[in-house]
């Protein structure tokens, strides 16, 4: 068995369910198959000798083993060093159909993807969902969201829907999936470290050539960061601690500010007023600086104690107001539609809406709205809504609100949260970037 049929072999047999086992896939690991002659008697009582299991990886010095319990024998496989891991994450290789149960044909993958197909997609959702190339479980999520149903639901003929006991399970596997990161995500390595080298000359050039003559703006310094988080993306994409550095502010905030340029600092400061600190925090603090530095800082923790405070109480004032507002079954019977033009930047807010289409509603989906980008649609709104008291009808909410009858005010609510979120974010850094004016996104 070569190592590619031991890698398909263990995770049909549901090794992928032992951690030891997925880690001995992609890292150097040593099974306590016997006492170590080295340990004193006290040790000796303490060590626990561990029993094998079918397809065990043990690394030894003159090669790397796997174990067949049928025949009680450990085998060499041929042609790998035993100094390295198995399987790179990222190593593509070739699939036969049915590997993984959601995967009907053949296919090239990654090791780390198949691997995870099996641990997350397939444990919880069987084949229901099919194999999973590309994104994140935050993309996943958005497959089985708009149909997650109760576990006593009976579907209907030809319906895919996802019960509570299969998220539960897509849960609890992520929880797993943090085990792996040390071996796939590594944190830190020699190139993340440190930043392309050309860094330092780009920036006083560029510094040099927008501020010819004139003070900097806002805008200008914006164009220059950007440049150089480009340069520092580039430096690190050829890195496997690129995939550490999932989120753009990982790099385009913190790594700017410690590699690239400090940047702007506007605490305390009239709209428009800026302090520009060019040195990056790795060549030591801009001592001349320093009360800039210091009023972010100062910025920050106050943004993040009395504003976010602020947060909170619409969060409790908004749920109070709405605690009695419940959506009622039933159609209010309103004839007022609110026209207007989807485009590529809004018809997110609007999904799960229902949609006038000439002789009755439908719930405009994903898939509608993309098809109805740039045309003028009508929908239902909850704020045209003619339900007597304070309450909603179900057809001006929309299908999945309405599976929530008394979640308006934690709906609305959200409105808090949000402004919550922005000052409690301000106290870890902000981003400085120019966007370009798209009136269809700018004015609706
Ligand atoms: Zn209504």
């Amino acid at each position: 068995m070569n190592r590619h049929e031991l890698f398909i072999a263990g995770c049909k047999l549901g090794r992928w369910r032992w951690r030891s086992w997925r880690i001995s896939l992609f890292s150097v690991t040593k099974l306590p198959l016997e006492i170590p002659p080295d340990l004193d008697e006290e040790e000796q009582e303490i060590f626990s000798i561990y029993e094998p299991e079918q397809y065990d990886i043990d690394y030894r010095t003159d090669g790397i083993y796997w174990y067949d319990k049928e025949q009680n024998v450990w085998n060499l496989i041929e042609g790998v060093d035993p100094t390295q891991p198995l399987y790179n994450d990222r190593e593509l290789a070739k699939f036969p159909a049915l590997t993984c149960i959601n995967q009907p044909e053949e296919i090239e993958t990654t090791y780390g993807r198949m691997l995870y197909n099996f641990l997350v997609v397939t444990y919880a959702f069987g084949d229901k969902i099919p194999f999973f190339h590309k994104g994140r479980s935050g993309d996943m999520v958005k497959k089985f969201a708009s149909k997650a149903v109760d576990d006593d639901y009976v579907p209907k003929e030809g319906e895919v829907v996802f019960f509570a006991s299969e998220i539960a399970k897509f849960v609890k596997a992520q929880y797993e999936l943090p085990s792996m990161a040390p071996y796939v995500t590594p944190t830190g390595t020699a190139r993340s470290l440190t930043t392309d080298p050309r860094v330092e000359k780009v920036r006083d050039e560029l510094l040099a050539k927008y501020g010819n003559g004139r003070k900097l703006t806002a805008a200008d310094v914006a164009e220059i960061q950007e440049i150089l988080i480009n340069m520092d993306i580039e430096w690190l994409s050829q890195d496997e601690s690129i995939d550490f550095y999932i989120s753009r502010k990982s790099i385009s905030v913190k790594r700017k500010k410690l590699f690239l340029l400090h940047g702007l600092e506007t605490a305390f400061q009239k709209e428009g007023y800026f302090t520009l600190i060019a040195k990056p925090l790795y060549k030591g603090t801009d001592m001349s600086q320093l009360p800039a530095v210091f009023n972010a800082i100062r910025e920050g923790s106050y943004d993040r104690g009395a504003d976010t405070a602020l947060g909170g109480e619409k969060v409790t004032f908004l749920q109070r107001i709405y605690q009695n507002t419940k959506i009622i079954p039933g159609d209010c019977g309103t004839k007022i539609l609110y026209r207007f033009t989807l485009t590529e930047y809004n018809y997110r807010s609007y999904i799960g809406l229902n949609m006038f289409d000439g002789v009755g509603y439908v719930e405009l989906t994903e898939e509608l709205a993309k098809a109805n980008i740039n045309k003028v649609v009508a929908i239902r709104r909850p704020l045209l809504c003619k339900a007597t008291h304070t309450d909603f009808c179900e057809v001006c909410c929309g299908k999945a609100l309405s599976r929530s009858p008394r979640a308006v005010a934690s709906e609305i609510s959200n409105v808090g949260s949000d402004i919550m979120y922005a000052f409690m974010s301000s106290m870890h850094g902000t981003e400085l970037s120019t966007a370009k004016y798209i009136p269809g996104l700018h004015i609706r």
